[in-house]
């Protein structure tokens, strides 16, 4: 290992992840809103189910993302007046939770190296839960910026709290994540080690611009730079 290899390594205490589209794919979430709902929805009023998502969608969009109320499918079930539980709705789909393939190995390569996983996500805590199970055990804490801040996007104040908790400063965490401004710019704000993950990005790219070395296009590059 590179000696600035060794002191950056030396530097880092706490790994922070963020979930839909990092840890896991979106598959699962947008099967539980987009489908499991407007179908329960088409059953309970004897809709079609095109009559009931276009139902649906429109009350969405009136509460829309900037409203706490949005990320809480709780209250979605009562609004709509559903007899199906969360707990239904989610084991309906569980087969479409898709953990990247990287995941895992990176994870289990990170712990071993000393350090601590956290994870930071935007999705509520119930939807963190159940997606990432069997990857539980790698993380001492799971953040989420809706059901534990009341926050509806991760802010610099979210970062900072988050880092208050840990009791560690900002240089001391890394953080990765697949949105620019929620998972890269705003960590970085309060000097976060920020990475943006793009994963359609090819990753034997030779020439790297400025910046560019913080772009990551899958997990394992975490390992090159923090364990290898
Ligand atoms: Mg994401």
């Amino acid at each position: 290992m590179s000696q600035k290899k060794q002191l950056r390594r030396k530097a880092i205490k706490i790994i922070s992840f963020d979930v839909d589209g990092t840890l896991v794919s979106q598959a699962f979430a947008d099967c539980v809103w987009l489908q499991g709902i407007p179908e329960a929805y088409a059953e309970e009023e004897g809709l079609s189910f095109e009559q009931a998502f276009e139902f649906v969608k429109s009350e969405y969009d009136k509460i829309g993302e900037n409203r706490i109320e949005w990320y809480k499918i709780d209250y979605w079930l009562r609004k709509f007046g559903l007899g199906i539980t969360r707990e239904e709705l989610f084991r309906k789909y569980e087969c479409e939770i898709k953990i990247y393939e990287e995941v895992e190995s990176v994870l289990k390569a990170l712990t071993e190296e000393g350090f601590e996983l956290v994870v930071s996500s935007n999705a509520a805590t119930e939807f963190v839960d159940f997606q990432i199970h069997s990857i539980k055990k790698f993380f001492s804490r799971i953040f989420s910026a809706t059901s534990d801040c009341g926050e509806v996007k991760k802010s610099n104040g979210f970062y900072a709290r988050v880092c208050r908790i840990l009791d560690v400063q900002p240089q001391e965490v890394v953080h990765t994540g697949d949105h620019w401004v929620f998972d890269f710019v705003n960590p970085r704000k309060i000097g976060i080690n920020a990475y943006y993950l793009d994963r359609k990005r090819s990753r034997s790219r030779e020439v790297k611009g400025e910046g560019e070395e913080f772009v990551i296009s899958d997990l394992n590059e975490l390992l090159d730079v923090f364990c290898r």
